[in-house]
């Protein structure tokens, strides 16, 4: 057979490997399965009705200007909503710090391009969001892994000779996606001073921040760090406390991060659906997620707790897990020699599905016996019926 195909890949592209994993999540779309795999949020919580009426709105009174191409950094009343919104009395946030983007992913993918050449050392928790790795990995940095334990990722790790040059350390400091960890701010503190001494720059990943359902509210690292002359890059996106399918998110950074991302971006799509962003603000400009929100965080308050109860019911005393305080996932840890890709296999047999842990961990560190599980996007008698099944296929293996 001719081994010959009539195009290309570039070696970055040829790199790209689809993995065992992504194949048998494949199947989570059948509706038998109850699929505690997905990072979807309840569309329970998707504002409908005021976001079609907000989209009416600015069609109809400034339908040309929305469908018009619009400014690369976004559009202004936005941004300055953005501003507004990450300023305290203390800390003071200018539009021109913000840069409006099709999601926090395509943040991700314009930090890569930014900071990462090939051989570049990036700071990574250890596990981190899959969806940074991703994102990263396309711009082949060399993982810096950072320890973390049930607070979160330990930030002496930051001084040690391993992060030396590091181009940014990436951190997810409010329930964490995948262990559902929140840092205390003694830690965000410490972080930041070490990143500041260090002279590297924190990626702070902060898509949940808003769905604090329990304990007290932590500073931002973007405001402690202001404080403590750190270079802080905020990642926030309107996909948790509105919907995902808007693809609208935000940059906060200094202006000449901000200034440097502008032209990646335009590079990439130009800028974000102007439509969209018009919408966006018509929708939020009177404070109506000050009332939507408690809706969502009470939401996923109770699925979350149905999904604690349902654990402390049916899994084993062996097996433990992450007790989050907001945002949409867990992290269960098994005895250390089982695996979750095992358990897995037989969950899918009995439908239902999680995420292992293992492709959440950037290097060879990965614990096998881990895995990730949502409690947002299935009903609460479904969420017992799975854990049911997942506690006895633990038993069966264990
Ligand atoms: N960061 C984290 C930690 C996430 O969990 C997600 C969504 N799963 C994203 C970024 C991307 O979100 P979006 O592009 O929808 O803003």
């Amino acid at each position: 057979m001719d081994s010959h195909t009539p195009f290309t890949f570039s070696n970055r592209a040829n790199q790209l490997t689809s993995s065992a994993i992504r194949e048998i999540l494949k199947v989570t779309t059948r509706p038998e399965i109850i699929s505690f795999a997905g990072g979807l949020p309840s569309a329970d919580g998707f504002p409908v009705a005021e976001l079609r009426q907000a989209f009416d709105v600015v069609l109809e009174k400034q339908g040309k200007v929305g469908l018009q191409y619009g400014p690369t950094e976004g559009y202004g009343p936005l941004r300055e909503w953005v501003a507004r919104q990450k300023s305290s009395a203390d800390v003071t946030i200018s539009p021109n710090e913000v840069l409006i983007v099709s999601g926090s992913q395509q943040a991700l993918d314009m930090l890569g391009k930014l900071f990462i050449d090939p051989g570049s050392k990036v700071l990574v928790e250890s596990p981190s969001y899959l969806g940074a790795l991703q994102s990263f990995s396309m711009y082949e940095p060399t993982y810096v892994p950072i320890d973390t334990d049930e607070g979160g990722l330990i930030p002496a790790e930051v001084s040690s000779a391993k992060a030396e040059g590091a181009r940014f350390i990436y951190a997810l400091p409010n329930f964490q996606n995948p262990t559902g960890r929140t840092l205390s701010n003694e830690r965000r503190q410490d972080l930041v001073e070490r990143c500041a001494a260090a002279h590297i720059p924190v990626v702070e990943d902060d898509p949940y921040g808003e769905l604090r359902y329990e304990g007290s509210p932590q500073p931002s690292l973007l405001h402690l760090g202001r404080k403590a002359g750190a270079t802080v890059i905020h990642l926030g996106t309107f996909s948790k406390v509105l919907a995902p399918g808007l693809r609208l998110g935000y940059i906060v950074a200094p202006p000449a991060i901000i200034d440097k991302l502008i032209q990646i971006k335009q590079a990439t799509d130009l800028h974000s659906s102007t439509i969209t962003q018009m919408a966006i603000y018509e929708a939020i400009k009177d404070n109506f997620l000050e009332k939507h929100l408690p809706m969502v965080r009470d939401l996923y308050m109770r699925q979350c707790h149905y999904m604690l109860d349902a654990m402390q019911e049916y899994f084993p005393a062996e097996v433990e897990w992450t007790r989050p305080e907001g945002g949409m996932f867990l992290w269960v840890t098994l005895p250390k020699h089982m695996d979750a890709q095992d358990l897995l296999s037989k969950a899918i047999e009995r439908n239902v599905a999680f995420v292992p842990g293992e492709p959440f961990y950037a290097t060879s560190d990965a614990k096998a016996n881990t895995f990730r599980l949502s409690f947002v996007t299935v009903t609460e008698d479904r969420i017992r019926e799975g854990i049911a099944i997942l506690g006895k296929l633990i038993r069966e293996q264990m």
